[in-house]
């Protein structure tokens, strides 16, 4: 998570914070309950049908080399949804269409059902409720677990002056609540650049988390976990299933396995569009599947 976007999650979440406070904001079922019979503030994504993330024949083409190739896609509100696929099919391409770090040479991308991501800046895309973990974590290592968090919370680059305003009771609470999501409670104070690196990522989860995203992008998360790490991980996510959409690209078939538990769907990208999609065991004895991916 970059700075930019890590001040417009938490303008973003104040501004929740701001509707909560007039009546209109969300419920605690999230964006669904929220959107049905309900006007909507311009500008607020629609998720009356369902559907988060929606993309339509995206093309992205580097040098004529297509990247994603008519790729089209549909999340639900509260889906997590695994996406799997050999490398350079497009799965972190997709994502950079998604936060508007890439611009698709063809199709449509949206948010909810009236949100047009393409229009959107990156930091337009973050506000909206779009959060994403890149690969690497991206923690201030010389901060504390509390502080780093803190710092997600309220999105004020100038550390200092942000340190030493008070946080809100709710603001408060949602600390409080994310470090126990994120299993790091126990060590608030410790630095994070002292964490294992399976910690790190769950605190840059957790700075994620912090802003409320509706919608959360996760590149490759357990790479280099360990097997009890790459569990937890999977805790995590479940926990977060409903409250939030998430998209989860993965090589790790246990980590998928754990994540669908034989019921959640998974989609195979393979040259930039999607090859196969449903139950991993479906999948899995798919053989155009086994043979660009899963048999290598
Ligand atoms: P994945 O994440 O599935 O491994 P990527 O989305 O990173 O795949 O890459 C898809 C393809 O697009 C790869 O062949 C990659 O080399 C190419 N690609 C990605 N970004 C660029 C770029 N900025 N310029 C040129 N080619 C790129
Ligand atoms: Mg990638």
């Amino acid at each position: 998570m970059t700075p930019d976007l890590m001040d417009a999650g938490a303008r973003r979440r104040a501004a929740h914070a701001q509707r909560d406070a007039g009546g209109t904001g969300r419920t605690a079922s999230g964006g669904r309950a929220a959107a049905f019979g309900r006007p909507l503030a311009a500008g607020q994504p629609d998720f009356a049908h369902g559907v988060a993330l929606y993309l339509e024949d995206v093309t992205v083409r580097f040098d004529g080399f297509k990247a994603l190739n008519a790729l089209t896609l549909s999340v639900d509100v509260g889906e997590l949804r695994c996406i799997i696929g050999p490398n350079g099919a497009g799965k972190t391409t997709m994502m950079d269409c998604i936060t508007g770090k890439t611009r698709p040479d063809a199709g449509r991308v949206f948010f909810g059902q009236n949100i047009d991501l393409l229009r959107l800046s990156e930091t337009q895309i973050a506000q909206a409720g779009i959060g994403r973990k890149f690969q690497k974590p991206t923690v201030y290592e010389s901060l504390s677990v509390l502080d780093n968090l803190e710092l997600a919370l309220r999105g004020d680059r100038r550390v200092r002056s942000a340190l030493q305003s008070r946080l809100s009771g709710a603001q408060r609470d949602r600390l409080a609540e994310v470090l126990q999501l994120i299993g790091l409670a126990a060590q608030t104070s410790r630095l994070a650049g002292l964490l294992s690196h399976g910690q790190k990522q769950w605190l840059e989860i957790g700075m994620l988390l912090a802003q409320d995203p509706t919608l959360l992008l996760l590149d490759e998360p357990v790479a280099g976990m360990t097997d009890e790490e790459t569990e937890r991980t999977a805790e995590l996510f479940l926990s977060l299933e409903g409250r939030h959409s998430l998209v989860v690209v993965e090589h790790d078939m246990h980590f998928v396995d754990l994540l669908t538990q034989g019921r959640r769907k998974v989609t195979v990208l393979h040259e930039g569009s999607v090859l196969a999609e449903g139950l991993l065991a479906q999948v899995q004895a798919d053989e155009r599947v086994v043979e660009v991916y899963l048999g290598r």
